[in-house]
């Protein structure tokens, strides 16, 4: 082990009056680390979203530790009796059913309380189907907005689409078995056919499956095979395409960036200025005639 990675390995030991939030697996069991099992292990009390479903999971790891419901009905109630027993030193970990907490789950009342309260608050990081997700899509991360889930109405659902959809970053949501169909409908109606989209669904799980298409034939996908409306979903969506505005302006900038600069460094000074991708300054730089990479 290197010396900086040596370094920088925590001790498992769970320290006094810290709130820990541990991400559990979103499918497969083995994704649980050993430092989320060991910090389970240590605390005094453990802040589950649903006292059953994460039962069986610390069953599962033999770990054995009082267990607080705190769930969306309860959290702000909750909350101050928990801050209590932080501020008098009990150690508490904080989990959801499934992945992150707080990432369209329980927690962030609690969180903010204790951060509040000037109380330590520790990341013990793991599991996240949004960020599993767009890990796996193949569409551009360097810029992207999570977004949860779109309204269950489908005229909200456009509205909302229409929104995230305008914006030049990929976006991610989640969705449930019940609203994909509808929601494919939705997309390809106020997107467009083209605008490509990532379906992942049961990630990490027996019958994981992900495909990258057009939305138009992610939809005929999807109703192909009943399967495939199964189970736990993730949408990524690509960044909205540049406006015949944009692109024009984007030429003008870059013609005369490249009357004195290499398309790469004319691609680095045009994103700057105007917000837009460098990959995709750089290839209209190429396409309009800038000498190749130096
Ligand atoms: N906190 C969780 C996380 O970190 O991913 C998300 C909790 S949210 C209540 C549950 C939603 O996450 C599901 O409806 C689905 O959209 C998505 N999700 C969770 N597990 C998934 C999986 N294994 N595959 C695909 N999507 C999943």
């Amino acid at each position: 082990m290197s010396q900086a990675i040596a370094d920088s390995v925590p001790d498992a030991a769970v320290a006094p009056g810290h709130l820990y939030v541990v991400a559990t697996p979103i499918g497969n069991l083995g994704d649980l680390s050993p430092r989320a099992q060991a910090v389970l292990r240590g605390v005094d009390r453990i802040c589950a979203e649903d006292t059953r479903t994460s039962g069986l999971l610390l069953a599962h790891f033999g770990i054995q530790r009082p267990l607080t419901a705190v769930h969306e009905h309860n959290e702000d109630r909750i909350t101050a009796e928990l801050i209590g027993q932080l501020s008098a030193g009990r150690s508490l970990a904080v989990i959801s059913d499934a992945g992150t907490p707080l990432i369209s789950d329980p927690g962030f009342a609690l969180v903010r309380a204790a951060r509040e309260a000037g109380l330590p608050v520790i990341a013990v990081p793991g599991p996240c189907a949004a960020i599993a997700a767009l890990s796996l899509a193949g569409l551009p991360t360097d810029a992207f907005a999570f977004a949860g889930f779109l309204p269950a109405k489908s005229n909200a659902r456009r509205e909302r689409l229409r929104e995230l959809g305008g914006a030049p970053h990929t976006v991610v949501v989640y969705e449930s078995s019940h609203r994909i169909a509808d929601t494919l409908d939705d997309l390809v109606a106020v997107l467009g056919e083209q605008r490509r989209v990532c379906l992942a669904r049961e990630l990490t799980k027996k019958f994981e499956q992900s495909v990258v298409l057009p939305a138009a034939q992610l939809r005929d996908w999807l109703a192909a095979d009943v399967n495939r409306s199964r189970g736990e979903f993730v949408l990524v969506i690509e960044a909205a395409p540049p406006s015949d505005g944009d692109r024009a302006e984007h030429e003008r900038l870059l013609r005369a960036l490249l009357k004195e600069l290499s398309p790469s460094k004319a691609a680095r000074v045009a994103a700057e200025l105007t917000g837009a991708r460098k990959n995709e300054l750089y290839a209209l730089a190429l396409e309009l005639g800038g000498t190749a990479p130096e």
